[in-house]
């Protein structure tokens, strides 16, 4: 029986997984040197956390949770995302606000698979918690600007709205349901529910006929109170300040229940349907949503599948295997004992080494070594051990050398390889 993966699911493959190791590294040391420390909450919660938090009337809640009860009968949830499980650890742990936190973490969604959107994904996130100023969302949209831009990602856009606060959302969210009311029979059916439970979530639609009536839609805009506004307003002048293009979208409200004032999303247009590579914005309401007490907050979070593939290509995805740098080949007991000892000294000196304990003569190694995609071999057989010298083989010219092991450990191109030396890295 030979099984395949779930639907939605990916491998990922040692090319990948290893340029992810970079980024995450890359994010760290950005990001701690912006007072960030990283957190890792628990894979899945109590479905009733995400209900609360990322909304009844999303998506993500009301179609793609990954929702299951366990031998106690408890009613929990797979992560769909990390804002809430972040701010519940920060509450329940009692974590001193101002805090600056960052993660990469699986999240499941139940959508429909296609390139770029997948049932498991990893995101990496950053949250600055207690911190109400503009200047904090501009802190933040130039920290995740810097970063993609360093990651090389390309065809890179920013779209900024703002969506009000408590203060002017009620009335201009009554003044829409008004709109929406007199629309109902030209909108689809799942706007008509929006219409009820959400309807700033209409905007969301992709559906050509709703798009339509909504170009006729009452502004956001035009409600804003004076807060809100002079928010937005500063936020606009910071990111000009820095010289970070942007584009003002008022349709954009994002799929979840918890932002307030600011949100913004980058796209590329690399990505084709699935466009969004990092979205977020302010949530100065959640951490009082979750019991806690008032605590401004701003955030983002970005697929690293999405990252990779607008950075990297499509073949970070792909693996058939890596050259070896340096391979040992022992003929005989003696010598492979040996040469067991050896690896370990030449790794602690800084080579990357193996070695070929699969029993057989040299002719049978060598064809191994070269079916390994060895790039040098070390022939070590009894009289190499008894003089201590040994053959080093270039696999490519087939070129040799005898040296000792102060010789070899001074040879330059052995020191710092990569663990992929296929010629590209
Ligand atoms: P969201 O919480 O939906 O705003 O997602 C934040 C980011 O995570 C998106 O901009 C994508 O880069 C990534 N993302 C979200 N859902 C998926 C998915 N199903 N598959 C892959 N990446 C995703």
């Amino acid at each position: 029986m030979r099984y395949e993966r779930v639907k939605g699911t990916r491998d990922v493959l040692p090319r990948e997984a290893l340029a992810r190791r970079e980024l995450e590294k890359l994010v760290h040391d950005k990001f701690s040197r912006a007072g960030f420390f990283p957190i890792l909450p628990p894979t899945f919660e109590k479905y009733e956390l995400y209900q609360h938090s990322t909304g009844e009337a999303s998506d993500i809640v009301i179609k793609e949770m990954y929702r299951f009860a366990d031998m106690g009968g408890r009613d929990l949830a797979l992560r769909p995302e990390g804002t809430p499980s972040v701010m519940r650890a920060i509450l329940e742990n009692h974590l001193k606000i101002p805090i600056r936190l960052w993660y990469s973490m699986t999240m499941f969604r139940q959508d429909k698979p296609q390139k770029g959107r997948y049932r498991e994904h990893t995101q990496i996130g950053a949250e600055i918690v207690g911190e109400a100023e503009p200047e904090a969302d501009v802190e933040l949209i130039k920290l995740g600007y810097d970063l993609f831009t360093e990651m090389g990602i390309e065809g890179m856009y920013l779209e900024l709205n703002t969506i009000g606060c408590r203060e002017c959302r009620p009335g201009y969210t009554e003044k829409l349901t008004r709109f929406l009311t007199e629309h109902q029979k030209e909108l689809c059916e799942d706007c008509k529910l929006r219409t009820q439970r959400n309807p700033l979530r209409v905007f969301d639609c992709k559906v050509a006929s709703c798009q339509e009536v909504l170009k006729s839609a009452p502004s956001q805009r035009e409600h804003l109170c004076q807060g809100c506004k002079e928010h937005f307003d500063a936020v606009k002048k910071g990111l000009g300040r820095f010289s970070i293009p942007f584009g003002e979208n008022e349709r954009m409200v994002r799929g979840l229940d918890y932002y307030s004032r600011t949100v913004i999303e980058f796209k590329s247009t690399l990505l084709g349907a699935q466009d969004t590579l990092c979205g977020g914005g302010r949530y100065d309401y959640l951490a009082e949503e979750l019991g806690g007490p008032p605590t401004p907050a701003t955030g983002f979070a970005f697929g690293i599948e999405r990252a990779l593939l607008t950075s990297r290509g499509e073949d970070i995805f792909e693996f058939s295997g890596a050259s070896i740098p340096l391979l040992v080949l022992p003929l005989g007991d003696k010598a492979q004992a040996y040469a067991l000892e050896l690896i370990f000294k030449l790794r602690q000196a800084g080579i990357s080494v193996q070695a070929e304990f699969r029993s057989g003569g040299l002719s049978r190694k060598l064809k191994r070594a070269d079916a390994r995609n060895a790039e040098r071999v070390l022939i070590i057989g009894e009289d190499e051990i008894a003089k201590a010298r040994f053959i080093l083989r270039d696999m490519h010219t087939g070129e040799q050398k005898e040296m000792t092991f102060e010789e070899l450990l001074s040879l330059h191109e052995l020191k710092g390889h990569s663990l992929l030396t296929n010629g590209e890295d």
